[in-house]
């Protein structure tokens, strides 16, 4: 496979940059919900702490089999304090509205190189977003829904704990 283009190769070290900040601001959001006694919801954020890492790890293999060089970029602090799992997740789907952008951006760039390999690559991605997106967006309609409740926000939390983290590399 022919060596990835400068250009490309800088773009997705900046991605999995992103990548890793993403996986810092769920780990925060884990640890917000564990110091609010909500600890099925501080289990989905673990997995999608471990999801975003792997994203990161997914971009980095690309980067190493096509011969690029990988630097890996300051992570910014992602915000601590949340006022409530409504909050929480409102952040949550606004980050990921910000990510899809950013990952179509990386594949108008790829485009525009002419990289039809790091353009099928990143066709995962884009599939993924819409996972993703659409999670957030429920959690954030179900968490209108139970409002102040906080017997009905502890039931949701009872069930927030079935999730596994989808490893893909
Ligand atoms: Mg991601």
């Amino acid at each position: 496979m022919a060596t990835i283009s400068k250009t490309m190769q800088d773009a997705f070290n900046e991605q999995i940059k992103n990548e890793m900040y993403s996986a810092y601001l769920y780990l925060s959001m884990s640890a917000w919900f564990e110091s609010q006694d909500l600890p099925g919801f501080a289990h989905w954020m673990r997995a999608q702490f471990i999801e975003e890492e792997t994203h990161a790890l997914k971009m980095l293999d690309f980067v190493v089999d096509r011969n690029g060089v990988v630097t890996l970029l300051p992570i910014s602090q992602p915000t601590l304090a949340f006022e409530s799992a409504l909050d929480v997740f409102q952040k949550t789907f606004a980050h990921e509205q910000t990510v899809t952008s950013l990952i179509h951006k990386l594949y108008a760039t790829a485009e525009q190189e002419k990289d039809y390999t790091s353009m099928m690559f990143l066709k995962w991605f884009i599939d993924e977003q819409v996972e993703e997106e659409k999670n957030a967006d429920l959690l954030v309609e179900q968490l209108k829904a139970i409002g102040q409740m906080r017997g009905l926000l502890i039931m949701l939390d009872g069930h927030m704990d079935e999730r596994k983290a989808t490893l893909s590399v």
